[in-house]
Formats: C-alpha cells, sequence, structure tokens
C-alpha cells in the first residue's frame, strides 16, 4: 500500500461563480463530479447549496463520506468566522452554519492553501520541503506547506502574494504608476500581475486591452509588441516571486490558475526571475499543476481525508 492508498473521500471547491463538489477513490483517482452556480444573493441560500453538493457526495459514496472545503477566502483560526470578499458568508460562524447545514462541521481550506495541499500531495511538488501553490488567474495569491502539511497560519490567511505591493523599483522599470487594487488600495502586485493587469499593461503599450489568451496568442504569431507585453508582465510576475522567494524559501513553486494556462509561462517566469533575485539566492523549481483547475477539489477531499483520519485541520 502506498501513503497514498485510503479512504474514499469528497471535496468542495466553492468559487465565486461555482461550486464543484467532487469523488475520489481511495488512490484520489477522481470518480465523478458536479457543478453548481454558487448563489450570490444570501447566506441561507448559499449553505443550501453546500448542503446540496454534499447530500449529492454521500448519495453517491455514503453518509460517512469524509469531505472538505476549499474556498476563496479565509475562515478565522481563533472566531470559526468567515471572511471572503466573493461569497455571501462574510461574517458567518462557518462551524455552526455547516453543522445547521450538513449535521457536522467540516473542514475548510483557503483555495490557495488547498492547491499547494493538493499538489504537495501526489503532484508537481511531492516531496518538496517547502511547496508554494501560486495562483495566477482573476486574483493572486498562493499557499504553502512544509513537508506536504498546511502551513499553520495565525489570522487563517493565505499567502496573500497578490495584495502586497509592487516594488516602486519594477514600476520605475516600466514606467507604470500606482494602478488601483480590489481590495481599495493601489500598488498591488494582483493590479498588475493577475489577468485584468495583463490586459492592462497590453493597453499601456499600445496593443488594446487584449485578454492573456489573445496576448498570447499574438505573441505566438512573432507580434514582437505582444512578446514585449508578456516580457513585461513576467518581469512583474517574477517581483512577486522574488518577495515569495526572500520570505518563504520554497523548493518549488506550482502555478495554477487561468494565466498559468498561457503556453510556456512557467519558462517565461523562470527566464525571468534571476534578473530580479537578489545575488545568491537560490532558486525554486517552477512547475505547472499537475491537477489542473481540478487542484484546489482534490486539496479539498485530501483535507476532508485528513481530518476524518483525526488529524486536528
Ligand atoms: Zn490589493
Amino acid at each position: 500500500m502506498t501513503k497514498r492508498a485510503g479512504m474514499i473521500c469528497g471535496g468542495l471547491d466553492i468559487g465565486g461563480t461555482k461550486i464543484e463538489a467532487r469523488l475520489f477513490d481511495g488512490a484520489m483517482q477522481p470518480l465523478d463530479s458536479r457543478r453548481v452556480p454558487t448563489p450570490r444573493g444570501s447566506a441561507d441560500a448559499f449553505f443550501a447549496a453546500v448542503a446540496d453538493q454534499v447530500g449529492w457526495l454521500r448519495a453517491a459514496a455514503g453518509a460517512d463520506l469524509p469531505v472538505g472545503i476549499a474556498m476563496t477566502g479565509m475562515v478565522e483560526p481563533g472566531t470559526g468566522i468567515a471572511r471572503t470578499a466573493n461569497l455571501p458568508i462574510s461574517g458567518q460562524p462557518m462551524a455552526a452554519r455547516l453543522t445547521q447545514a450538513v449535521g457536522r462541521p467540516l473542514p475548510v481550506m483557503n483555495d490557495s492553501m488547498a492547491l499547494a495541499y493538493s499538489e504537495a500531495n501526489g503532484g508537481a511538488a511531492e516531496g518538496a520541503a517547502a511547496a508554494v501553490g501560486l495562483i495566477l488567474g482573476t486574483g493572486v495569491a498562493a499557499g504553502f506547506c512544509v513537508d506536504g502539511a498546511p502551513a499553520p497560519r495565525f489570522g487563517g490567511l493565505p499567502i496573500e502574494i497578490g495584495h502586497s505591493g509592487m516594488p516602486a523599483r519594477a514600476l520605475a522599470r516600466h514606467g507604470l504608476g500606482l494602478w488601483g487594487c480590489g481590495c481599495g488600495r493601489a500598488g498591488c502586485i494582483e493590479a498588475y500581475v493577475a489577468g485584468p493587469g495583463v490586459a492592462r499593461i497590453a493597453e499601456h503599450l499600445g496593443l488594446g486591452p487584449e485578454p492573456a489568451p489573445r496576448l498570447a496568442a499574438r505573441a505566438a504569431q512573432g507580434e514582437a509588441a505582444a512578446e514585449q507585453a508578456l516580457a513585461v508582465w513576467a518581469d512583474l510576475a517574477a517581483e512577486a516571486l522574488e518577495v515569495l522567494q526572500m520570505t518563504i524559501d520554497p523548493d518549488v513553486v506550482v502555478l495554477g490558475g487561468g494565466l498559468s494556462q498561457m503556453p510556456g509561462v512557467a519558462e517565461r517566469l523562470a527566464a525571468a526571475l534571476p534578473a530580479r533575485l537578489m545575488a545568491g539566492t537560490p532558486l525554486p523549481t517552477l512547475r505547472l499543476a499537475r491537477f489542473g483547475d481540478a487542484s484546489g477539489v482534490r486539496g479539498a477531499a485530501l483535507l476532508g481525508r485528513r481530518a476524518a483520519a483525526g488529524a486536528n485541520v
């Protein structure tokens, strides 16, 4: 029996637009999945949808099925209060509401942490001592595992690298101003490096507000200005990797999220990073998430299994 063999388990990945439920066998092979829209109107509707998805998993695999949840936002470890900008449950007592909805509390993890946890257990960061999972999508955030286990967090935050400031030296290098961020501040890394930031960089360089896939297609066709825009993006993203390396010192960084699906993105970032690091800083290995979009829900299921085995999660 390998260390990954275990019990059948299920996960929920809750984002701003959909709640995905996925069932896995004991070897973490996916068996079935179902997506429903995320209710945006009220906490009651939200927890009803969660209960429906958990009920679907239990109908397939039994009432005792271990289930874990990955979601955008966080649950404060001390109070159990949910904090999230994209779900209608901010301020709700998560364990109490889940118990009310599905009969028992379920372990909950931030979705960036779930990416790192999934990839550090059977994925692209298997065996890494310090594994970072970096989501480059509509937002930018990271998770962190030590020897395959989620790193303890005081306030429940993931690695909020997206809302750290973009270094002034990087903005000066590219002649960029302080761009506003969804968090209400300006100059955050996310404002430049997330999907909307790519389009804004393209616009800044006179290409129009091209979304990342179209920009990548234009670069692939040999358009020098599109290639230049992606190089600027990679240079700014490398500043985020530099902050991660200087603070967390991971041996592996796994890339997830929509932008990670641009062709050659790991190679592009690996090429940009050395020039941004302080001399003598070790380079992490950059890899794409092995489980792609499903890594978060896989991490949630692993968390459910870990909790069922008696771990304190
Ligand atoms: Zn911000």
